[in-house]
């Protein structure tokens, strides 16, 4: 097409009108993304043009002071973002600016019609960025003013109302500007919660938010400083401030990044006070190409833990800003991980994305899974007490990764550490649990509790330790998800010490044959409380305990199912176990002989079983009854 002297008016393509809709009845929070988006293009047309003088130096006009300009005027209600790339053409501008010509687009479309909501709508312009239309956003009326080398100037102009003119003008300098007429909500009235892009420190936030490491100057006008001494006031009536970075740090050679530089990087851009305990620092060439730099956090977010906590990794796409918290990067179990990740695979466009997308991130991801466990593991290895202390902030995250996937198990094995019996004040590894395996032991053993003191004096644990085996210290129900998803250990079963039946070389004498009627009156007595009443292989000097079978989940478990849920139906099963050795045994047997009906024995019966109760740190069924038999057996004894 010719370019005509006159003004014309066209109308947009019916999908261009329909992504303008969107944007223009938006109420998407982040609009300020419409300068990242702009800025974006600006630098891409520079990069376009720069590209070109390499073979045809001509092109460029002498001007390749390349920059790119923003700027308001307060009076007019306008913001300005000017740029000396590549300029377009009137064709060009037509069919950049006036129709989604690229199929990716109608696929963005066609996506967005399939959304529950607006809101999800919303959500997708968030991910993906609008490119240019982004700018009705914030703008009732956006001009754009343009002029390729060689080329007439071009005016391109549009309310977003369905239609746009273009005309042909003079423009002296090559490349483009985009002047937004901006909303009078975004012009800093009063009572308007939205934010004022007339006012240069919030842009210049802005542009340190999303766009601080693009390549090429981005430069502002500020009023000069009041407070700078300068002798002649009125020369310095305004300064020129490059408000970004420009050299990435992730894009220098790791060799001239110093340790520091990492960590001042890591604690401005995540705001953390303390240093990350490792810095993952790659870039990959191949199947897909990217550059990651993650952070290893010292220490939980104070926040980690509450529906607050925004887990993700950021990305960059050449440089540019895309997204804040991508959390489809990394699996669940390492949200902890901050970092960016930067790949001219990912586009800024919406376009061209969506399917590809989703593969290229997987991609990227597994590599960042793998280098992720890869250095903790590194990290247990060459420092020891700094993996325990971040292990004591972490380790749940690891531990929660373990039984929400069972294709982690492998994986994640070797990094988890426990207290235990043999540990002392440090932890154990499990290969080091088991490489410390005492002759004939079979099983990993371990118990669960809150803490070191109530776990040591649980009954349950005297033979195993006589036996001199190590036991595992659970302090957390995590603790005993993990293990029922790991279920064993370089072929050794995990053995809770209060679960179904010990195989331990009982030393001591065993109940016979003719206690079985006793241990059958007992559990008469008892049925309703208990599943079964039986002689105790785990005991030495208390004379009972309570442990759960072998099959279902524990009692400590339940007991923490009931405290997060009131309505907890799931019950451990209760078995009784009585210590034949105990003097209390010989006591309570010959009471039955004596009489099996009387009602001292069923007391007797009941006060064992609260006692087991009371051990096990849970609550009395009949608490009242309870101190009525103890008064009463207090009176009988004198
Ligand atoms: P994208 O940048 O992903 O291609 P946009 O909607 O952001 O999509 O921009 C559409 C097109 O308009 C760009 O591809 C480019 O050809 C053109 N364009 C936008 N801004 C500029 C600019 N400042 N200079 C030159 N061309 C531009
Ligand atoms: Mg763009």
């Amino acid at each position: 097409m010719e370019a005509t002297k006159s003004r014309q008016t066209k109308e947009f393509q019916a999908e261009t009108k329909q992504l303008l809709d969107l944007m223009i009845n938006s109420i998407y929070t982040n609009r300020e993304i419409f300068l990242r988006e702009l800025i974006s293009n600006a630098s891409d047309a520079i990069d376009k043009i720069r590209f070109q003088s390499l073979t045809n130096v001509d092109i460029l006009e002498g001007d390749s002071d390349f920059a790119i300009w923003v700027d308001v005027d307060e009076a007019e209600h306008t913001l300005t973002i000017s740029d000396n790339g590549s300029g377009m053409t009137y064709d060009e501008v037509i069919e950049n600016i006036g129709t989604i010509a690229k199929s990716g687009t109608k696929l963005f479309l066609e996506n967005l019609q399939k959304q529950e909501s607006d809101k999800d709508n919303l959500e997708l312009i968030g991910k993906f960025g609008v490119g240019f239309y982004s700018a009705f956003m914030v703008a009732d009326t956006v001009t754009l003013i343009t002029r390729a080398p060689g080329a007439t100037g071009v005016k391109w102009e549009s309310s977003g109302d369905g239609t746009y003119t273009v005309e042909p003008i003079t423009k002296e300098k090559r490349g483009t500007t985009i002047i937004l007429k901006l909303k009078e909500e975004h012009c800093g009235k009063e009572n308007s919660e939205e934010l004022n892009f007339l006012n240069r420190y919030t842009l210049q936030n802005l542009i340190k938010k999303y766009s601080n490491y693009i390549r090429y100057p981005i430069k502002m006008k500020f009023p000069a400083s009041k407070d700078e001494k300068d002798e002649k006031p009125e020369t310095a009536a305004e300064e020129i401030k490059t408000v970004n970075s420009m050299q990435p740090l992730w894009m220098k050679p790791k060799n001239e990044i110093t340790t520091e530089e990492y960590h001042e990087f890591y604690k401005s851009l995540f705001h953390d006070w303390k240093e990350p305990v490792e810095v993952i620092h790659s870039k990959v060439e191949g199947m897909v190409e990217y550059t990651a730099l993650l952070f290893i956090p010292s220490h939980l977010p104070f926040d980690f833990y509450s529906r607050d906590f925004q887990p993700g990794i950021r990305l960059y796409s050449r440089n540019v800003f895309i997204m804040e918290h991508c959390s489809d990067l990394l699996p669940e179990y390492l949200r902890f991980v901050r970092g960016l990740v930067d790949s001219a695979d990912f586009s800024l466009n919406i376009s061209r994305e969506i399917l590809q997308h989703s593969r290229q991130l997987k991609l990227i991801g597994k590599n960042l899974e793998k280098s992720v466990l890869k250095t903790l593991e590194n990290l247990l290895e060459k420092d020891r007490s700094k993996y325990e202390n971040w292990w004591r902030e972490f380790g749940r995250s690891i531990k929660a990764g373990i039984y929400m996937d069972f294709q982690n198990k492998s994986k994640l094995q070797d990094l988890v550490l426990f207290y235990s019996s043999h540990s002392g004040e440090n932890m154990t590894t499990l290969k080091e649990y088991v490489g410390r395996m005492a002759e004939g032991q079979t099983e990993i053993y371990y118990v669960t509790g809150n803490d070191r003191s109530t776990v040591e004096s649980l009954p349950q644990l005297e033979l195993v330790r006589d036996q001199g085996y190590e036991i595992l210290y659970c302090f957390e129900p995590i603790d005993e998800f993990a293990i029922d998803a790991l279920s064993e250990y370089e072929g050794k079963k995990f053995r809770s010490v209060s679960k179904g039946e010990l195989d331990l070389k009982n030393t001591e004498k065993e109940a016979t044959k003719s206690d079985e009627p006793l241990f059958k009156a007992i559990k008469e007595i008892l049925k309703d409380k208990v599943a079964d009443v039986k002689p105790s292989h785990r005991l030495k000097s208390s004379p009972v305990c309570l442990v759960s079978g072998e099959n279902g989940i524990s009692i400590s478990m339940e007991h923490f199912l009931d405290e997060i849920n009131q309505q907890n139906t799931m019950k451990a099963t209760r078995i009784l176990e009585i210590n034949p050795n105990h003097e209390v045994f010989s006591v309570l047997k010959s009471h039955f002989e004596a009489d099996p009906n009387s009602p001292r024995f069923k007391d007797y019966c009941e006060l064992l079983y609260g006692q087991a109760l009371l051990m096990e740190g849970l609550r009395l069924d009949d608490p009242s009854g309870f101190a009525e038999k103890l008064s009463r057996l207090m009176v009988a004894a004198g």
